[in-house]
Protein backbone atom coordinates (compact mmCIF):
# COMPACT_ATOMS: atom_id res chain seq x y z
CA UNK A 1 0.00 0.00 0.00
CA UNK A 2 1.08 3.65 -0.65
CA UNK A 3 0.59 6.48 1.18
CA UNK A 4 1.21 10.17 0.24
CA UNK A 5 2.47 11.47 3.61
CA UNK A 6 2.90 10.21 7.70
CA UNK A 7 3.86 12.29 10.97
CA UNK A 8 6.15 10.16 13.24
CA UNK A 9 4.47 10.07 16.96
CA UNK A 10 7.37 9.61 19.60
CA UNK A 11 9.08 11.02 22.30
CA UNK A 12 11.40 11.04 20.69
CA UNK A 13 10.59 13.69 18.33
CA UNK A 14 8.69 17.16 18.40
CA UNK A 15 6.97 19.43 15.78
CA UNK A 16 6.36 23.14 16.51
CA UNK A 17 5.84 25.31 14.47
CA UNK A 18 9.40 25.98 12.84
CA UNK A 19 11.44 22.82 13.80
CA UNK A 20 11.18 19.29 13.63
CA UNK A 21 13.13 18.12 16.92
CA UNK A 22 14.63 14.82 17.00
CA UNK A 23 16.69 12.73 19.79
CA UNK A 24 18.04 9.57 17.61
CA UNK A 25 20.44 6.81 19.35
CA UNK A 26 23.05 6.24 16.67
CA UNK A 27 23.78 2.26 17.33
CA UNK A 28 27.36 2.08 16.33
CA UNK A 29 30.64 -0.10 17.45
CA UNK A 30 33.77 0.48 18.94
CA UNK A 31 36.73 -1.46 17.95
CA UNK A 32 39.80 -2.39 20.55
CA UNK A 33 43.26 -3.98 19.20
CA UNK A 34 43.48 -5.55 22.30
CA UNK A 35 46.87 -7.34 24.27
CA UNK A 36 45.44 -10.54 26.51
CA UNK A 37 48.30 -12.33 27.74
CA UNK A 38 50.88 -11.88 24.80
CA UNK A 39 47.97 -12.12 21.70
CA UNK A 40 46.62 -9.58 19.86
CA UNK A 41 43.04 -10.05 19.46
CA UNK A 42 40.23 -7.61 17.70
CA UNK A 43 37.46 -6.78 20.39
CA UNK A 44 34.04 -4.93 18.80
CA UNK A 45 32.42 -3.19 21.65
CA UNK A 46 28.66 -2.19 20.76
CA UNK A 47 28.37 1.49 21.42
CA UNK A 48 25.71 3.81 21.61
CA UNK A 49 25.71 7.36 20.44
CA UNK A 50 22.93 9.78 21.26
CA UNK A 51 21.87 12.64 18.79
CA UNK A 52 19.66 15.54 18.89
CA UNK A 53 18.52 16.65 15.24
CA UNK A 54 17.10 20.21 14.67
CA UNK A 55 15.34 20.47 11.01
CA UNK A 56 14.02 23.98 9.96
CA UNK A 57 10.53 23.54 7.84
CA UNK A 58 10.18 26.82 6.59
CA UNK A 59 10.41 25.51 2.48
CA UNK A 60 12.30 28.39 1.08
CA UNK A 61 11.72 29.92 -2.56
CA UNK A 62 14.94 28.58 -4.32
CA UNK A 63 17.05 29.45 -6.99
CA UNK A 64 18.88 27.56 -8.78
CA UNK A 65 21.82 29.26 -11.19
CA UNK A 66 23.53 26.20 -13.63
CA UNK A 67 26.63 26.86 -15.31
CA UNK A 68 26.76 25.68 -18.93
CA UNK A 69 22.77 26.43 -18.90
CA UNK A 70 22.13 26.47 -22.57
CA UNK A 71 23.94 22.77 -22.60
CA UNK A 72 21.87 19.44 -23.13
CA UNK A 73 21.63 18.95 -19.32
CA UNK A 74 20.78 22.91 -18.20
CA UNK A 75 18.08 22.85 -21.20
CA UNK A 76 16.52 19.07 -20.98
CA UNK A 77 16.24 20.10 -16.54
CA UNK A 78 14.58 23.72 -17.01
CA UNK A 79 12.05 22.38 -20.28
CA UNK A 80 10.93 19.06 -17.70
CA UNK A 81 10.76 21.56 -14.88
CA UNK A 82 8.43 23.44 -16.71
CA UNK A 83 6.56 20.57 -18.61
CA UNK A 84 6.09 19.27 -15.15
CA UNK A 85 4.68 23.09 -13.39
CA UNK A 86 2.50 23.44 -16.74
CA UNK A 87 1.05 19.53 -17.07
CA UNK A 88 1.88 19.16 -19.94
CA UNK A 89 1.77 16.38 -22.05
CA UNK A 90 2.51 15.18 -25.74
CA UNK A 91 1.91 12.51 -28.07
CA UNK A 92 4.86 10.17 -28.89
CA UNK A 93 4.25 7.74 -31.52
CA UNK A 94 2.89 5.03 -28.75
CA UNK A 95 1.32 6.84 -26.52
CA UNK A 96 0.16 10.57 -24.72
CA UNK A 97 2.86 10.71 -22.48
CA UNK A 98 2.50 13.26 -19.67
CA UNK A 99 5.29 14.85 -17.61
CA UNK A 100 6.77 13.16 -14.76
CA UNK A 101 10.24 13.32 -12.73
CA UNK A 102 11.24 9.87 -13.08
CA UNK A 103 14.95 9.04 -12.17
CA UNK A 104 14.39 11.41 -9.60
CA UNK A 105 15.17 9.73 -6.07
CA UNK A 106 13.54 12.00 -4.47
CA UNK A 107 10.46 12.93 -6.47
CA UNK A 108 10.25 9.61 -7.72
CA UNK A 109 11.15 6.88 -5.42
CA UNK A 110 9.66 5.10 -2.40
CA UNK A 111 10.79 4.53 1.63
CA UNK A 112 9.31 1.54 3.30
CA UNK A 113 7.36 2.98 6.49
CA UNK A 114 5.90 -0.15 8.10
CA UNK A 115 3.81 -3.09 7.88
CA UNK A 116 0.08 -2.57 8.40
CA UNK A 117 -2.86 -5.80 8.46
CA UNK A 118 -0.14 -7.63 7.10
CA UNK A 119 0.95 -5.62 4.15
CA UNK A 120 4.13 -3.29 3.77
CA UNK A 121 3.56 0.64 3.38
CA UNK A 122 5.34 2.91 1.16
CA UNK A 123 5.40 6.65 0.94
CA UNK A 124 7.30 9.13 -1.38
CA UNK A 125 10.82 9.77 -0.40
CA UNK A 126 9.94 12.80 -0.14
CA UNK A 127 7.42 12.75 2.33
CA UNK A 128 10.48 11.98 4.84
CA UNK A 129 11.18 16.11 5.18
CA UNK A 130 9.85 19.04 4.29
CA UNK A 131 11.57 19.67 0.95
CA UNK A 132 11.58 22.08 -1.84
CA UNK A 133 8.65 21.35 -4.55
CA UNK A 134 10.48 21.12 -7.68
CA UNK A 135 7.86 22.74 -9.93
CA UNK A 136 8.68 25.87 -7.65
CA UNK A 137 12.03 26.23 -8.43
CA UNK A 138 13.48 29.25 -10.54
CA UNK A 139 16.32 28.62 -12.89
CA UNK A 140 19.15 31.02 -14.06
CA UNK A 141 22.62 30.76 -14.73
CA UNK A 142 25.62 31.22 -16.87
CA UNK A 143 26.63 30.02 -20.37
CA UNK A 144 29.51 30.86 -22.62
CA UNK A 145 26.76 30.75 -25.48
CA UNK A 146 24.67 33.02 -25.83
CA UNK A 147 21.32 30.70 -27.30
CA UNK A 148 18.10 31.61 -25.60
CA UNK A 149 16.97 28.00 -23.52
CA UNK A 150 14.46 27.04 -25.98
CA UNK A 151 16.95 27.23 -28.77
CA UNK A 152 19.41 25.31 -27.13
CA UNK A 153 16.57 22.51 -26.32
CA UNK A 154 16.30 22.75 -30.14
CA UNK A 155 19.95 21.78 -30.69
CA UNK A 156 20.32 19.19 -27.48
CA UNK A 157 17.76 16.96 -29.53
CA UNK A 158 16.30 15.64 -26.48
CA UNK A 159 12.67 15.94 -26.11
CA UNK A 160 10.21 15.06 -28.60
CA UNK A 161 9.18 17.63 -30.81
CA UNK A 162 5.70 18.01 -29.82
CA UNK A 163 7.05 18.62 -26.40
CA UNK A 164 9.43 21.16 -27.50
CA UNK A 165 6.79 22.74 -29.39
CA UNK A 166 4.91 23.39 -25.87
CA UNK A 167 7.66 24.83 -24.19
CA UNK A 168 9.03 27.34 -26.84
CA UNK A 169 6.98 29.89 -25.10
CA UNK A 170 8.13 29.30 -22.14
CA UNK A 171 11.80 28.82 -22.83
CA UNK A 172 12.47 31.88 -25.10
CA UNK A 173 13.10 34.73 -23.08
CA UNK A 174 15.56 32.68 -21.06
CA UNK A 175 18.86 33.51 -21.74
CA UNK A 176 22.32 32.75 -20.11
CA UNK A 177 24.41 35.03 -18.57
CA UNK A 178 27.69 35.34 -19.84
CA UNK A 179 30.00 32.87 -18.28
CA UNK A 180 33.76 32.90 -17.64
CA UNK A 181 35.52 31.21 -20.80
CA UNK A 182 39.70 29.40 -20.98
CA UNK A 183 40.19 27.78 -24.15
CA UNK A 184 42.90 26.34 -22.00
CA UNK A 185 40.93 24.13 -19.64
CA UNK A 186 37.84 22.85 -22.32
CA UNK A 187 38.63 21.19 -25.27
CA UNK A 188 39.29 23.68 -28.47
CA UNK A 189 36.34 22.00 -30.83
CA UNK A 190 34.12 23.89 -27.76
CA UNK A 191 35.62 27.19 -29.30
CA UNK A 192 32.87 28.45 -31.71
CA UNK A 193 30.25 28.27 -29.21
CA UNK A 194 32.48 30.80 -26.95
CA UNK A 195 30.39 34.03 -27.81
CA UNK A 196 29.12 34.95 -23.95
CA UNK A 197 31.96 35.46 -22.11
CA UNK A 198 33.29 37.62 -19.11
CA UNK A 199 35.94 40.03 -19.73
CA UNK A 200 38.64 40.95 -17.03
CA UNK A 201 40.93 39.19 -14.89
CA UNK A 202 40.39 36.16 -13.08
CA UNK A 203 39.51 38.63 -9.79
CA UNK A 204 37.09 40.57 -11.90
CA UNK A 205 35.63 37.50 -13.24
CA UNK A 206 34.68 35.93 -9.62
CA UNK A 207 33.38 39.45 -8.79
CA UNK A 208 31.19 39.44 -11.64
CA UNK A 209 29.85 35.75 -10.42
CA UNK A 210 28.83 37.67 -6.91
CA UNK A 211 27.38 40.25 -8.75
CA UNK A 212 25.41 38.21 -10.82
CA UNK A 213 24.32 35.90 -7.96
CA UNK A 214 23.16 39.00 -5.98
CA UNK A 215 21.03 40.27 -8.70
CA UNK A 216 19.44 37.07 -9.40
CA UNK A 217 18.18 36.83 -5.61
CA UNK A 218 16.90 40.40 -6.01
CA UNK A 219 15.28 40.36 -9.36
CA UNK A 220 13.41 36.73 -9.01
CA UNK A 221 13.11 37.16 -4.84
CA UNK A 222 13.77 33.63 -4.17
CA UNK A 223 15.35 32.82 -0.65
CA UNK A 224 17.71 31.03 -1.36
CA UNK A 225 20.25 29.94 -4.40
CA UNK A 226 22.17 26.85 -5.50
CA UNK A 227 24.91 26.87 -8.05
CA UNK A 228 25.64 23.96 -10.10
CA UNK A 229 28.11 23.11 -12.80
CA UNK A 230 27.05 21.23 -15.57
CA UNK A 231 29.22 22.98 -18.00
CA UNK A 232 31.74 20.84 -19.71
CA UNK A 233 34.20 18.90 -18.42
CA UNK A 234 37.48 20.89 -17.85
CA UNK A 235 41.18 19.39 -17.69
CA UNK A 236 42.74 18.72 -14.60
CA UNK A 237 44.10 21.78 -13.11
CA UNK A 238 47.37 21.50 -11.57
CA UNK A 239 47.81 21.08 -7.72
CA UNK A 240 51.11 23.33 -6.56
CA UNK A 241 52.38 24.40 -3.48
CA UNK A 242 51.62 27.95 -3.54
CA UNK A 243 49.78 28.07 -6.00
CA UNK A 244 46.07 26.45 -4.77
CA UNK A 245 47.15 24.10 -2.19
CA UNK A 246 45.93 26.48 0.97
CA UNK A 247 43.20 29.05 1.12
CA UNK A 248 45.45 31.97 1.39
CA UNK A 249 47.73 30.66 -1.88
CA UNK A 250 44.71 29.81 -3.58
CA UNK A 251 43.36 33.71 -2.93
CA UNK A 252 46.85 35.07 -3.55
CA UNK A 253 46.56 33.25 -7.24
CA UNK A 254 43.73 35.27 -7.64
CA UNK A 255 44.90 38.68 -6.75
CA UNK A 256 48.01 37.75 -9.41
CA UNK A 257 45.61 36.52 -11.72
CA UNK A 258 47.31 32.99 -12.25
CA UNK A 259 46.73 31.08 -15.24
CA UNK A 260 45.69 27.97 -13.90
CA UNK A 261 43.07 28.63 -11.62
CA UNK A 262 40.10 27.31 -13.75
CA UNK A 263 36.61 28.34 -14.85
CA UNK A 264 35.03 26.08 -12.72
CA UNK A 265 37.50 27.01 -9.46
CA UNK A 266 36.17 30.64 -10.12
CA UNK A 267 32.54 29.95 -9.54
CA UNK A 268 33.33 27.64 -6.69
CA UNK A 269 35.42 30.55 -4.98
CA UNK A 270 32.49 33.23 -5.76
CA UNK A 271 29.73 30.82 -4.41
CA UNK A 272 31.91 30.12 -1.09
CA UNK A 273 32.63 34.08 -0.70
CA UNK A 274 29.31 34.13 -0.76
CA UNK A 275 27.88 31.31 1.20
CA UNK A 276 25.75 29.73 -1.65
CA UNK A 277 26.18 26.31 -1.78
CA UNK A 278 28.26 24.63 -5.32
CA UNK A 279 27.87 21.42 -7.08
CA UNK A 280 30.41 19.87 -9.50
CA UNK A 281 28.73 17.75 -11.93
CA UNK A 282 31.39 17.64 -14.06
CA UNK A 283 34.40 15.18 -13.32
CA UNK A 284 37.29 18.17 -13.28
CA UNK A 285 38.99 18.88 -9.52
CA UNK A 286 37.27 21.70 -9.06
CA UNK A 287 37.66 21.60 -5.61
CA UNK A 288 41.45 22.32 -5.08
CA UNK A 289 42.76 21.94 -1.66
CA UNK A 290 42.76 25.49 -0.51
CA UNK A 291 39.00 25.93 -2.21
CA UNK A 292 38.00 22.81 0.11
CA UNK A 293 39.64 25.06 2.96
CA UNK A 294 38.17 27.58 1.96
CA UNK A 295 34.50 26.17 2.54
CA UNK A 296 35.47 24.95 5.37
CA UNK A 297 36.31 28.11 6.56
CA UNK A 298 32.78 29.93 5.97
CA UNK A 299 31.43 26.85 6.15
CA UNK A 300 29.76 26.76 2.65
CA UNK A 301 28.67 23.61 1.22
CA UNK A 302 30.56 22.01 -1.38
CA UNK A 303 29.80 19.20 -3.57
CA UNK A 304 30.65 16.89 -6.11
CA UNK A 305 32.17 15.30 -8.21
CA UNK A 306 30.50 14.11 -12.00
CA UNK A 307 26.70 12.98 -11.78
CA UNK A 308 26.75 9.28 -11.26
CA UNK A 309 23.94 8.67 -13.95
CA UNK A 310 24.43 5.65 -16.50
CA UNK A 311 27.06 2.95 -16.43
CA UNK A 312 28.97 4.26 -13.28
CA UNK A 313 25.63 3.50 -11.44
CA UNK A 314 25.30 0.07 -12.64
CA UNK A 315 28.85 -0.14 -11.88
CA UNK A 316 28.45 0.71 -8.34
CA UNK A 317 25.11 -2.05 -8.08
CA UNK A 318 27.24 -4.93 -10.05
CA UNK A 319 30.44 -4.83 -8.45
CA UNK A 320 28.83 -4.42 -4.91
CA UNK A 321 26.41 -7.40 -5.60
CA UNK A 322 29.27 -9.31 -7.03
CA UNK A 323 32.23 -8.98 -4.30
CA UNK A 324 29.06 -9.04 -1.87
CA UNK A 325 28.02 -12.67 -2.95
CA UNK A 326 31.54 -13.65 -2.44
CA UNK A 327 32.71 -13.46 -6.73
CA UNK A 328 35.72 -11.84 -7.79
CA UNK A 329 35.57 -9.34 -10.44
CA UNK A 330 38.90 -9.68 -12.14
CA UNK A 331 38.48 -7.33 -15.37
CA UNK A 332 36.31 -4.83 -15.89
CA UNK A 333 36.15 -2.81 -19.47
CA UNK A 334 33.64 -0.64 -19.81
CA UNK A 335 33.04 1.25 -23.60
CA UNK A 336 30.96 4.29 -24.12
CA UNK A 337 30.20 6.12 -27.56
CA UNK A 338 27.86 9.44 -27.81
CA UNK A 339 27.52 12.20 -30.02
CA UNK A 340 26.42 15.04 -28.29
CA UNK A 341 28.52 17.88 -27.11
CA UNK A 342 29.78 16.79 -24.07
CA UNK A 343 31.10 14.00 -26.30
CA UNK A 344 32.55 16.24 -29.05
CA UNK A 345 34.50 18.16 -25.67
CA UNK A 346 35.49 14.74 -24.08
CA UNK A 347 37.03 13.72 -27.24
CA UNK A 348 39.91 15.92 -26.74
CA UNK A 349 42.73 13.93 -24.68
CA UNK A 350 42.73 16.36 -21.17
CA UNK A 351 39.26 16.27 -20.62
CA UNK A 352 39.02 13.00 -21.65
CA UNK A 353 41.80 11.96 -18.56
CA UNK A 354 39.39 14.04 -16.24
CA UNK A 355 36.57 11.50 -16.69
CA UNK A 356 38.37 8.51 -17.23
CA UNK A 357 40.12 9.12 -13.52
CA UNK A 358 36.35 9.84 -11.96
CA UNK A 359 35.18 6.78 -13.56
CA UNK A 360 37.90 4.46 -12.47
CA UNK A 361 38.22 4.92 -8.76
CA UNK A 362 34.27 3.43 -8.33
CA UNK A 363 35.06 -0.47 -7.19
CA UNK A 364 37.75 0.52 -5.10
CA UNK A 365 35.61 0.43 -1.11
CA UNK A 366 33.91 -2.74 -2.64
CA UNK A 367 36.85 -4.50 -4.03
CA UNK A 368 39.25 -3.39 -0.31
CA UNK A 369 36.24 -5.06 1.66
CA UNK A 370 36.94 -8.21 0.85
CA UNK A 371 40.11 -9.41 1.82
CA UNK A 372 39.09 -13.67 1.17
CA UNK A 373 39.18 -12.40 -2.76
CA UNK A 374 41.41 -10.04 -3.81
CA UNK A 375 45.15 -9.87 -2.03
CA UNK A 376 46.30 -6.52 -0.07
CA UNK A 377 46.92 -4.07 -3.08
CA UNK A 378 45.55 -6.38 -6.14
CA UNK A 379 42.87 -4.43 -8.45
CA UNK A 380 40.84 -6.05 -11.03
CA UNK A 381 41.86 -4.47 -14.61
CA UNK A 382 39.45 -1.55 -14.98
CA UNK A 383 39.94 -0.07 -18.73
CA UNK A 384 37.50 2.91 -19.70
CA UNK A 385 37.50 3.98 -23.38
CA UNK A 386 34.85 6.80 -24.41
CA UNK A 387 33.94 7.89 -27.79
CA UNK A 388 32.48 10.57 -30.02
CA UNK A 389 30.01 9.34 -32.95
CA UNK A 390 28.14 12.39 -33.76
CA UNK A 391 25.46 10.45 -35.07
CA UNK A 392 24.06 8.78 -32.03
CA UNK A 393 23.53 12.32 -30.19
CA UNK A 394 22.60 12.64 -26.90
CA UNK A 395 21.40 8.72 -26.84
CA UNK A 396 24.92 7.08 -25.18
CA UNK A 397 25.97 3.82 -25.25
CA UNK A 398 27.65 1.95 -22.53
CA UNK A 399 28.86 -1.24 -22.95
CA UNK A 400 30.67 -3.32 -20.43
CA UNK A 401 32.29 -6.46 -19.82
CA UNK A 402 32.35 -7.97 -15.88
CA UNK A 403 34.54 -11.10 -15.76
CA UNK A 404 35.22 -12.78 -12.41
CA UNK A 405 36.33 -15.56 -10.83
CA UNK A 406 33.82 -18.08 -9.61
CA UNK A 407 33.88 -21.30 -7.41
CA UNK A 408 36.67 -23.56 -8.09
CA UNK A 409 38.63 -21.29 -11.18
CA UNK A 410 35.36 -20.74 -13.12
CA UNK A 411 35.12 -17.96 -14.96
CA UNK A 412 31.87 -16.13 -15.40
CA UNK A 413 31.57 -13.09 -18.08
CA UNK A 414 28.60 -10.65 -17.75
CA UNK A 415 27.91 -8.40 -20.76
CA UNK A 416 25.30 -5.00 -20.43
CA UNK A 417 24.47 -2.53 -23.03
CA UNK A 418 22.97 0.16 -21.74
CA UNK A 419 21.34 3.04 -24.95
CA UNK A 420 19.74 5.70 -23.18
CA UNK A 421 19.76 9.32 -23.49
CA UNK A 422 22.25 10.96 -21.41
CA UNK A 423 20.43 14.76 -20.24
CA UNK A 424 17.23 12.33 -19.49
CA UNK A 425 19.31 10.43 -16.71
CA UNK A 426 21.25 13.75 -15.59
CA UNK A 427 18.45 15.99 -15.00
CA UNK A 428 16.56 14.61 -12.38
CA UNK A 429 19.84 13.45 -10.74
CA UNK A 430 20.84 17.35 -11.06
CA UNK A 431 17.40 18.18 -9.57
CA UNK A 432 18.29 15.98 -6.36
CA UNK A 433 21.29 17.41 -5.65
CA UNK A 434 20.45 20.97 -5.65
CA UNK A 435 16.93 19.56 -3.41
CA UNK A 436 19.10 17.53 -0.90
CA UNK A 437 21.69 20.29 -0.54
CA UNK A 438 19.20 22.65 0.12
CA UNK A 439 17.54 20.59 3.08
CA UNK A 440 20.87 19.61 4.04
CA UNK A 441 21.25 23.48 5.24
CA UNK A 442 18.08 23.55 7.46
CA UNK A 443 19.61 20.54 9.34
CA UNK A 444 21.67 21.08 12.38
CA UNK A 445 22.51 18.09 14.68
CA UNK A 446 24.67 17.90 17.78
CA UNK A 447 26.42 14.56 19.61
CA UNK A 448 25.20 13.74 22.95
CA UNK A 449 29.20 15.27 24.54
CA UNK A 450 28.96 18.09 22.16
CA UNK A 451 27.99 21.68 23.26
CA UNK A 452 26.57 23.24 20.39
CA UNK A 453 24.30 22.14 17.36
CA UNK A 454 25.89 22.89 14.15
CA UNK A 455 25.41 21.82 10.22
CA UNK A 456 26.86 19.04 7.97
CA UNK A 457 30.47 19.02 7.18
CA UNK A 458 30.30 21.53 4.20
CA UNK A 459 32.04 18.99 2.24
CA UNK A 460 28.32 17.30 1.70
CA UNK A 461 28.86 13.77 1.62
CA UNK A 462 25.59 13.32 2.00
CA UNK A 463 25.39 13.78 -1.76
CA UNK A 464 27.25 10.94 -2.21
CA UNK A 465 24.21 8.61 -4.02
CA UNK A 466 24.67 11.03 -6.82
CA UNK A 467 27.88 11.43 -7.54
CA UNK A 468 30.50 9.20 -9.47
CA UNK A 469 33.29 10.81 -7.37
CA UNK A 470 32.26 11.16 -4.05
CA UNK A 471 34.04 14.29 -2.58
CA UNK A 472 34.73 14.13 1.01
CA UNK A 473 36.56 15.86 3.54
CA UNK A 474 40.12 14.97 4.20
CA UNK A 475 40.35 11.47 5.84
CA UNK A 476 37.31 10.41 5.31
CA UNK A 477 36.25 6.81 4.06
CA UNK A 478 34.98 6.74 0.11
CA UNK A 479 31.64 4.83 0.03
CA UNK A 480 30.54 4.41 -3.68
CA UNK A 481 28.41 0.82 -2.95
CA UNK A 482 25.09 2.73 -4.17
CA UNK A 483 23.25 0.72 -1.95
CA UNK A 484 25.33 1.76 1.04
CA UNK A 485 24.89 5.32 -0.25
CA UNK A 486 21.29 5.35 -0.53
CA UNK A 487 20.63 3.87 3.21
CA UNK A 488 23.06 6.60 4.21
CA UNK A 489 20.54 9.49 3.11
CA UNK A 490 17.46 7.63 3.66
CA UNK A 491 18.52 6.82 7.54
CA UNK A 492 19.89 10.34 8.08
CA UNK A 493 16.98 11.80 7.08
CA UNK A 494 14.93 9.07 9.13
CA UNK A 495 16.84 10.27 11.99
CA UNK A 496 15.72 13.79 11.94
CA UNK A 497 12.18 12.39 12.69
CA UNK A 498 13.10 10.48 15.14
CA UNK A 499 12.64 7.12 13.03
CA UNK A 500 15.25 3.98 13.26
CA UNK A 501 17.25 3.02 10.17
CA UNK A 502 15.97 0.84 7.44
CA UNK A 503 17.16 -2.47 8.81
CA UNK A 504 15.33 -4.88 6.51
CA UNK A 505 15.07 -7.18 9.29
CA UNK A 506 11.04 -7.49 9.47
CA UNK A 507 11.41 -9.95 12.49
CA UNK A 508 7.45 -9.29 13.58
CA UNK A 509 7.18 -12.05 10.39
CA UNK A 510 9.83 -14.29 11.37
P1 LIG B 1 26.85 20.20 -23.02
O1 LIG B 1 28.13 20.32 -23.73
O2 LIG B 1 25.60 20.00 -23.79
O3 LIG B 1 26.60 21.45 -22.07
C1 LIG B 1 27.62 22.15 -21.45
C2 LIG B 1 27.35 23.64 -21.59
O4 LIG B 1 28.35 24.33 -20.84
C3 LIG B 1 27.46 24.16 -23.00
O5 LIG B 1 26.27 24.84 -23.36
C4 LIG B 1 28.67 25.10 -22.99
O6 LIG B 1 28.49 26.19 -23.86
C5 LIG B 1 28.70 25.50 -21.54
N1 LIG B 1 29.99 25.92 -20.97
C6 LIG B 1 31.23 25.39 -21.17
N2 LIG B 1 32.13 26.01 -20.40
C7 LIG B 1 31.47 26.94 -19.67
C8 LIG B 1 31.86 27.86 -18.69
N3 LIG B 1 33.12 27.93 -18.28
N4 LIG B 1 30.91 28.66 -18.14
C9 LIG B 1 29.61 28.58 -18.53
N5 LIG B 1 29.19 27.70 -19.46
C10 LIG B 1 30.10 26.89 -20.02
O7 LIG B 1 27.07 18.98 -21.98
P2 LIG B 1 25.99 18.17 -21.14
O8 LIG B 1 25.66 16.93 -21.90
O9 LIG B 1 24.92 19.06 -20.71
O10 LIG B 1 26.89 17.73 -19.91
C11 LIG B 1 27.34 18.71 -19.02
C12 LIG B 1 28.40 18.16 -18.09
O11 LIG B 1 27.83 17.15 -17.28
C13 LIG B 1 29.59 17.55 -18.82
O12 LIG B 1 30.79 17.92 -18.19
C14 LIG B 1 29.37 16.08 -18.61
O13 LIG B 1 30.58 15.34 -18.61
C15 LIG B 1 28.73 16.07 -17.24
N6 LIG B 1 28.02 14.82 -16.99
C16 LIG B 1 26.94 14.48 -17.75
C17 LIG B 1 26.29 13.28 -17.49
C18 LIG B 1 25.07 12.85 -18.26
O14 LIG B 1 24.56 11.78 -18.07
N7 LIG B 1 24.54 13.68 -19.09
C19 LIG B 1 26.78 12.43 -16.49
C20 LIG B 1 27.88 12.82 -15.75
C21 LIG B 1 28.48 14.03 -16.00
Amino acid sequence: MFIESFKVESPNVKYTDSEIKSVYNYETTQLVHENKNGIYQWVVKPKTVKYEFKTNIHVPKLGVMLVGWGGNNGSTLTGGVIANREGISWATKDKIQRANYFGSLTQASAIRVGSFQGEEIYAPFKSLLPMVNPDDIVFGGWDISDMNLADAMGRAKVFDMELQKQLRPYMESMVPLPGIYDPDFIAANQGDRANNVIKGTKKEQVQQIIKDIKEFKETTKVEKVVVLWTANTERYSNVVVGLNDTVENLLASLDRNEPEISPSTLYAIACVLENVPFINGSPQNTFVPGLIDLAIQRNSLIGGDDFKSGQTKMKSVLVDFLVGAGIKPTSIVSYNHLGNNDGMNLSAPQTFRSKEISKSNVVDDMVNSNAILYEPGEHPDHVIVIKYVPYVGDSKRAMDEYTSEIFMGGKNTIVLHNTCEDSLLAAPIILDLVLLAELSTRIHFKAEDEAKFHSFHPVATILSYLTKAPLVPPGTPVVNALSKQRAMLENILRACVGLAPENNMILEYK
